[in-house]
């Protein structure tokens, strides 16, 4: 294909502006895939493209300078950068491109590291032909590029922590600890979440009621947390800075149930986790009551009726119970049935295998005469201190046996035997061999799923993974902020999580909520909707399209002296996701950023006739 500068054309009047082109090698991660001088010199023929260079690391100190310099010495009205993901290098190359004394929303970015080498690391020429093509419709889009400022907003210096469970009380008293005013929300008549139904606590044998305490003290002395127990986030709207949240709690000496309207900057999710409730029959749960589950083991634990050398339970002696894995946690769809949510939960709860290990422990040793069996897909018992359960166990006298996912094991009863339930399970730690065993007790392992918060969810729009817990933006890059800006994810009601993970989980969220509220006004970037009110006739379309409540509404007002309806944004609530420009019928209403005229310099730049000839 011809690749001379005369074939070479473009729509726009992009002739007037000087753009320059950067393209980095990364290192050999695109040069040795990508023909990184081949498509420099290609870029330097399209119109309005001023200086195309070629750079080994761009993102280094030295290939940053490199894109500030050329601004000031080359007259650049607008910058270009081939390399990795945005993700990783966009505010990079926006920094560099500011320090060069332009706007940072005339730079462009293409991927051509996973979009082009990676991608197709097989095929040098369709990679370098697909870096050009890529490359010129950003030449295309940036060319229509005009400049534009971030979006400030007032920013409410006060967070507000909705769940006082360990990850709601250490975040709080980390926020507090950092100056920040702290609204602490809990729905139940005491602070302490799911502490209250534990007993040691694994791995360091900690009473779970002391722990409560410490967390509960931290918070309750301090003069910068105001605690409301009996309470609920009835409403809630608004946006980073600026959250609009009624509350509906018991407050004051009268008990009477009250709503109250706060203000704050910044939310953080603790509602934390609910035990997964096995079904009526699921493993004879509810329909024999030596059936139960290890949250009730461990109350059993607790008890001081639970006996003395001997275990006792409902007056009865326990000479063997039998443990089983996995009850709510890695279901497999057509083995087990959908919850009433209608989710299949696939998901390892991750503590569950712990637990078990440390409950039949503590068996062992308390009661030596109880026999314990232990009834496994696999042993998880990942982190510091856990894999000793699994070995202590063993040497304490546990027997185990592994089942597979699509064989369960099955609980009947004995019909009036020595003991009142049968376990019986094909065991793949021998051969497959089919195990019966008969036990006084059948401690059913739960898993965790996610804790109550619908009305935050739904007046927020908070996004859930596929298991139903609130979802991270990226589990590394991000892991505890979520999409709508200004909401922060603590402890398990993002997954599950051991105390030790939430209370890590929740001193990350206080940290970054502090960030998010040390400025005096939010910063948020400016993809916004906007309308043309020239164009604006009021159909309503965009709104009925809208998902973020409050982020477009219909307004009066005139034009041409004459009474309309218009279409009006609130930017600070506005995400920017582009549903209302698709349905506008007038093509009122564009995208900062990402109007439709940019789209259209970006079609043209992708089939503009400039295939990579002789390339390598
Ligand atoms: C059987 C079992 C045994 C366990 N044993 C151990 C152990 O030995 N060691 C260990 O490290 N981990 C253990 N865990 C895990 C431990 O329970 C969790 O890591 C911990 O409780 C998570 O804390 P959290 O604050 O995220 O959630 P939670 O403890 O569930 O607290 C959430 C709080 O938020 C409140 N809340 C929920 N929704 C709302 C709302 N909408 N508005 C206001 N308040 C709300 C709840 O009332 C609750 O007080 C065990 C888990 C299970 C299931």
């Amino acid at each position: 294909m011809d690749t001379s500068p005369e074939k070479i054309s473009d729509s726009s009047d992009s002739g007037k502006l000087r753009v320059g082109v950067y393209i980095c090698r990364c290192g050999g991660n695109i040069s040795d895939v990508v023909n990184t001088e081949h498509v420099a010199g290609i870029c330097r023929r399209i119109p309005g493209v001023a200086v195309s260079k070629v750079h080994t690391f761009l993102c280094s100190d030295p290939g940053q300078q490199t894109i500030s310099d050329d601004i000031r010495r080359e007259n650049l009205d607008r910058v270009v950068v081939a390399s990795c993901s945005p993700f990783l290098h966009e505010l990079t190359f926006r920094g560099a491109v500011q320090r060069g004394k332009m706007n940072q929303y005339l730079y462009e970015h293409v991927n051509i590291r996973e979009q082009c080498s990676w991608a197709h690391k097989h095929d040098p020429h369709g990679a370098t032909a697909k870096a050009i093509a890529l490359i010129s419709a950003a030449v295309g889009k940036v060319s229509r590029s005009v400049p534009l400022e971030k979006i400030r907003l007032p920013n409410h210096r006060r967070a507000l922590v909705v769940g006082g469970g360990p990850a709601g009380m250490k975040a709080a008293a980390d926020l507090a600890a950092c100056g920040i005013p702290v609204l602490l929300l809990e729905r139940s008549d005491r602070l302490g979440g799911k502490l209250h139904t534990l007993n040691r606590l694994f791995p360091t044998a900690d009473a779970a009621v002391e722990l409560a305490h410490k967390l509960a003290s931290q918070v309750m002395s301090h003069p910068l947390v105001e605690i409301l127990l009996k309470s609920q986030v009835v409403k809630v709207s608004g946006f980073i800075g600026n959250f609009e949240v009624a509350i509906r709690g018991d407050f004051g000496p009268s008990g009477r149930t009250t709503d109250v309207r706060t203000t704050v900057g910044v939310m953080v999710m603790a509602t934390g986790y609910r035990p997964y409730v096995p079904a009526d029959g699921e493993f004879m749960y509810r329909r024999h009551p030596a059936v139960v589950t290890t949250v009730d083991f461990n109350d059993l634990l607790t008890r001081r009726d639970c006996g003395e050398g001997t275990l006792m339970f409902d007056g009865r002696p326990i000479r063997s119970i039998a443990f089983i894995h996995c009850v709510g946690s890695r279901q497999v769809d057509g083995v087990h049935t959908p919850g009433p949510d209608g989710r299949l939960h696939a998901y390892g709860s991750r503590v569950c295998c712990t637990t078990v290990l440390h409950q039949a422990l503590q068996v062992r040793r308390r009661f030596p005469g109880t026999r314990v069996y232990d009834l496994h897909q696999d042993i998880r018992t990942y982190g510091r201190g856990h894999e000793e359960y699994y070995t202590d166990a063993a040497r304490a006298g546990v027997v185990f046996f592994r089942y597979h996912s699509a064989e369960p094991p099955r609980v009947t009863g004995t019909n009036g035997a020595k003991s009142p339930l049968r376990v019986s399970v094909k065991d793949y730690l021998s051969w497959g061999e089919e195990m019966n065993m008969e036990v006084d007790m059948v401690v059913l392992a739960v898993g965790m799923t996610p804790g109550p918060c619908e009305t935050i969810v739904e007046q927020l729009k908070l996004p859930r993974g596929e298991d139903g817990f609130l979802q991270e933006i990226h589990p590394k890059l991000r892991p505890v902020e979520i999409s709508v800006n200004g909401v922060l994810l603590a402890g398990t009601a993002q997954a599950p999580m051991n105390i030790q993970e939430t209370l890590a989980a929740a001193g990350a969220a206080a940290v970054k909520a502090r960030a998010m509220l040390s400025k005096e006004q939010v910063e948020l970037n400016p993809y916004v909707a906007e309308v043309d009110t020239r164009l604006c006739e009021g159909s309503g379309a965009c709104l009925a399209q809208c998902d973020y409540a409050g982020a477009l509404t219909m307004t009066q007002t005139r034009r041409d002296g004459h009474a309309v309806r218009m279409a009006l944004v609130n930017p600070g609530l506005c995400v920017g996701c582009g549903a209302c420009v698709a349905v506008c019928p007038t093509r009122a209403i564009n995208l900062n950023g990402w109007r439709l005229d940019q789209y259209d310099a970006m079609v043209d730049g992708l089939v503009r006739d400039i295939a990579p000839s002789a390339v390598n």
